[in-house]
């Protein structure tokens, strides 16, 4: 019995549980509710008018979007506002800084004319740190003439990422998202490519490469078509140097039936077949933040229907305030992708944009989830690394606390460099508790510069001259 033969007997045989079963290959429609669509989504009558109003505000400045199965499948409405799922998709009023919440209340409440409100959320917006880490002008690759690529980063040397142009969106938004700018419709604030051209052009000429990933927004919510458009040219000898095909998605949360009953998933998972029989090593990255959202049947069908493609999920995500910041939490999620065949693969540290001061976690206590999370699992969940933070010269790794020579430090490790000649060398940081990102860090041992510091700086002039 192939493997997709026996995923799809493992789901039918699932009768006695006729609910999830029967529905699970029928096409669902899919219902999506947006700010203007707050006062339909009928679970939301319980909140008070206070609560309401709030999630208005908070969602005229920060995108909001969420869809059925969502609501219906992964909340639980006896637990509002605490349940983490909640958190993860509605908007709450601490996301904004009080004095931000309080100017666009006001604005909201006197009815004020469209274009003061509009000014009012672009400069609130703007405040916000929409381009973490330099994203635009520091990873973009350049073409021959100097011009910098559109829908393309190239930061480390193995891996380009690419964000298809109908990949643009999500089946629900994540409220700590850190592509958020992009979705709030400033089409400065995009990162785009309609062409998969340019994708193939510079994969072609740059025989380093051995990763594509394709990211978004979410490759997920496009059509089977034009995915394969971008990756089924890669079974050309041309592209033999591309050994792995990174497809980062959250669809495997908010939205199970793409891979079930949509309309094309059956052609999906004939496009990930051929991938992999192509020889290609497929790997789902797979955005997780707790294990409810592995804990339905649909979203274990889906899974469990990806893998008999023979692509490999790896699972990863941010650590976060008021959604899983809790060691449990990690423990019991990565325990759960370990039995469902999964693979854990980063714990980030939540980024420094959007509504940071309300998601974020020292890196301190972050180490500690870890940590204790780690302690629980097993060695085939250990492959999660983290706490990571992505930023501009590199994913560091919070490795440690630990005293050298009397002084408390941080044990800190590039797990991907700008040089590549960074990673795994360890580094130290004076300790502080309250620190949240690097660039609250400094180095231990009373040093001025880290040991990278002069050649990132190099690096970024550089870049910042051509960009
Ligand atoms: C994380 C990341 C990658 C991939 O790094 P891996 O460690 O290979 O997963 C590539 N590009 C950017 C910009 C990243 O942040």
């Amino acid at each position: 019995m192939s493997a997709q033969v026996h995923a799809l007997k493992a789901v039918s045989s699932r009768a006695a549980a006729p609910k999830a079963a029967a529905g699970f290959f029928e096409p669902v429609p899919f219902k999506v509710y947006t700010q203007r669509d707050l006062d339909r989504i009928e679970q939301l009558s319980q909140l008070s008018p206070e609560q309401r109003f709030e999630m208005k505000v908070v969602s005229s400045v920060l995108p909001f979007r969420v869809n059925q199965y969502v609501i219906d499948e992964l909340i639980d409405w006896s637990n509002v506002p605490a349940d983490p799922i909640f958190q993860l998709t509605f908007p709450q009023r601490g996301m904004l800084a009080p004095q931000h919440y309080a100017r666009i209340a006001e604005l909201v409440r006197s009815e004020a004319p469209k274009d003061v409100l509009e000014g009012a959320i672009a400069e609130v917006r703007h405040a916000l740190n929409p381009h973490p880490a330099d994203q635009m002008q520091m990873n973009m690759p350049l073409d021959e003439h100097g011009k910098p690529l559109d829908g393309m980063q190239h930061k480390y040397r193995e891996t380009v990422l690419f964000f298809p142009s109908q990949g643009q969106t999500c089946h629900s938004y994540c409220t700590f998202c850190f592509r958020w700018a992009q979705f709030v419709g400033d089409k400065e604030l995009r990162i785009a490519s309609s062409e998969a051209n340019a994708l193939h052009d510079y994969l072609r000429k740059h025989t380093e490469l051995t990763d594509l990933l394709v990211t978004g927004g979410d490759p997920m919510v496009m059509r089977t078509r034009h995915l394969r458009d971008y990756l089924e040219p890669l079974l050309r000898p041309e592209f033999d140097h591309i050994q792995t095909i990174r497809i980062g998605t959250k669809a495997l949360t908010f939205w199970p039936h793409r891979f079930l009953g949509a309309e094309d998933a059956d052609d999906l998972m004939r496009l990930l077949t051929q991938l992999v029989e192509a020889g290609k090593h497929v790997a789902i990255m797979a955005h997780y933040n707790h294990w409810k959202e592995l804990d339905t049947e649909v979203a274990q069908a889906a899974v469990r229907r990806v893998r008999a493609t023979g692509a490999v999920i790896r699972a990863q995500g941010p650590l976060i305030a008021h959604i899983n910041d809790d060691p449990a939490v990690w423990a019991k999620l990565w325990k759960m992708e370990v039995k469902l065949g999964l693979v854990p693969y980063y714990m980030f540290v939540e980024r420094d944009t959007g509504a940071r001061n309300y998601f974020e976690v020292p890196l301190a206590r972050a180490w500690e989830i870890y940590q204790q999370a780690i302690q629980q699992v097993s060695g085939l969940a250990r492959t999660a690394r983290g706490p990571s933070m992505s930023a501009s010269p590199g994913k560091v790794e919070i490795q440690g606390v630990t005293e050298i020579a009397g002084e408390k430090v941080f044990v800190l490790r590039f797990i991907q460099g700008r040089n590549p000649d960074w990673v795994q060398r360890p580094f130290f940081a004076k300790y502080d508790e309250e620190a949240t990102w690097l660039d609250q860090l400094v180095p231990a041992f009373g040093e001025t510069k880290w040991f990278w510091q002069d050649e990132y700086d190099a690096i970024r002039e550089d870049r910042l001259a051509a960009a």
